[in-house]
């Protein structure tokens, strides 16, 4: 059946993923992956370059669509809890794994609903197992990253938004990839899968340890989530649904980040989820953060740091400042205190600060501050009253750190 010609509403079909209007590209050939535009410094990429959609696929609905879906492709409605519980439950995909679905037209079935979306091209280790980097390629040959992180009692993953970012952070090898292309809620779902069966699997950690599942995702891979809005929110709710309409994740263990794209934060804080917020903040003056960080070219200091505490009053979940600390460019005490003042204006309580030693990625000028430095901004933070917590590195030398995501194969 052609896809293009049924009406079940595919939820990647209306365009509410740019918060920002830019002007749309005069020409809507599709431009092949590989011709992924470098972006000039500063400027700013607000709509994907359009492409092909990835095929739809069971996460891309929820559980009502999912019905609508297979009714579409000529199935059973309620093969949706079926397929649900295989895919959200049992991540499973294979046909033969699947018993309790009739075999007459059982692999058609589920290669029109769940069509592979991801193939793992290359994985990476470090920290002796418990950080693994994956690089998967899409329909289209995009390529993406994930990254799983192993703790005592829990699991980090950090997933890609966007197959590159538009927000071009002149620090960032994501950045100055630039945009290829928005990913798709059910892409997003699947980095979780596979690592949730990595994990399942006993592939990531020791051997001796006990399999644990995944307790918190972190939209910090590549892209900025709140500028592929709808699909963004689309993947929370795969991710907190309970089984079998999604994966059952607290969204308390859920962290949505952006490099302050304040009409998206805004637009979701009426989503009202109690999922925290980052953001990743990187100066406290508009001078500098002008030249770190584009986006604060449209949306200054002031109003992100505004809609951040907006966002903590309508959700009650403190807010994550992320701050990159980079050598003799922003991890002057001077800045520190501005930091401490600002966050202080708007209440107390409300926020923490996680400063980050940068990553270096190769041939940039960019690189870590000094570790007195980096001591002295967090005790000048501490004096202020603010909580702060130097994040760690994880898989920095996998290039699987913030920063440094930028799908080498
Ligand atoms: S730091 Fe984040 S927002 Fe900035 S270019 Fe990199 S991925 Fe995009």
């Amino acid at each position: 059946m052609n896809r293009r010609s049924t009406t079940t509403p595919d939820p990647r079909d209306r365009e509410e993923n740019t918060v920002a209007q830019q002007p749309q590209q005069s020409s809507t050939t599709r431009t092949p992956v590989e011709l992924t535009v470098r972006p000039r410094p500063g400027q700013l990429t607000f709509t994907a370059p359009r492409r092909g959609k990835p095929p739809r696929h069971l996460a891309d609905f929820d559980m009502a669509g999912r019905r609508e879906f297979l009714a579409e492709l000529g199935h059973q409605p309620f093969r949706a809890g079926q397929l649900s519980r295989h895919y959200f439950d049992r991540f499973a995909t294979a046909p033969e794994d699947m018993t309790d679905l009739p075999a007459a037209g059982r692999e058609e079935l589920v290669s029109q609903v769940l069509p592979p979306l991801l193939t793992t091209v290359r994985s990476l280790e470090a920290d002796q197992g418990d950080t693994v980097k994956n690089v998967h390629r899409c329909f289209d040959g995009a390529t993406v990253e994930s990254v799983l992180m192993r703790y005592t009692h829990r699991v980090t993953m950090c997933i890609s938004s966007q197959a590159g970012c538009g927000m071009n952070c002149p620090f960032c090898a994501t950045g100055q990839a630039g945009l290829t292309r928005n990913l798709s809620t059910a892409e997003m779902v699947e980095q979780v899968v596979q690592g949730a069966r990595m994990l399942r699997g006993g592939r990531v950690g020791r051997a001796e340890q006990e399999p644990l599942r995944i307790s918190n995702i972190v939209f910090m891979g590549m892209g900025e989530a709140l500028a592929n809005y709808k699909a963004s929110i689309g993947a929370i709710h795969r991710l907190i649904d309970p089984s079998p309409e999604g994966l059952g994740i607290s969204a308390r263990g859920i962290t949505m980040s952006t490099v302050g794209l304040v009409p998206g934060i805004r637009k979701f804080t009426q989503e009202k989820l109690p999922v925290t917020l980052a953001l990743s903040l990187h100066a406290p003056d508009d001078e500098l953060r002008d030249e770190l960080i584009p986006i604060n070219t449209r949306w200054k200091v002031d109003e992100a740091l505004d809609a951040a505490y907006d966002y903590y009053q309508a959700t009650g979940r403190r807010v994550s400042i992320e701050y990159a600390l980079i050598r003799d460019i922003n991890d002057h005490g001077w800045r520190a205190d501005l930091l401490g003042e600002k966050l202080n204006a708007r209440g107390g309580g409300w926020v923490h600060v996680n400063p980050i030693p940068l990553n270096p990625t190769p041939g940039s000028k960019w690189t870590a501050s000094r570790p007195g430095v980096e001591q002295n901004f967090v005790e000048r933070l501490r004096a202020h009253g603010i909580p702060t917590t130097v994040r760690d590195t994880r898989g920095s030398d996998i290039d699987g750190a913030c920063g440094q995501l930028a799908a080498t194969v």
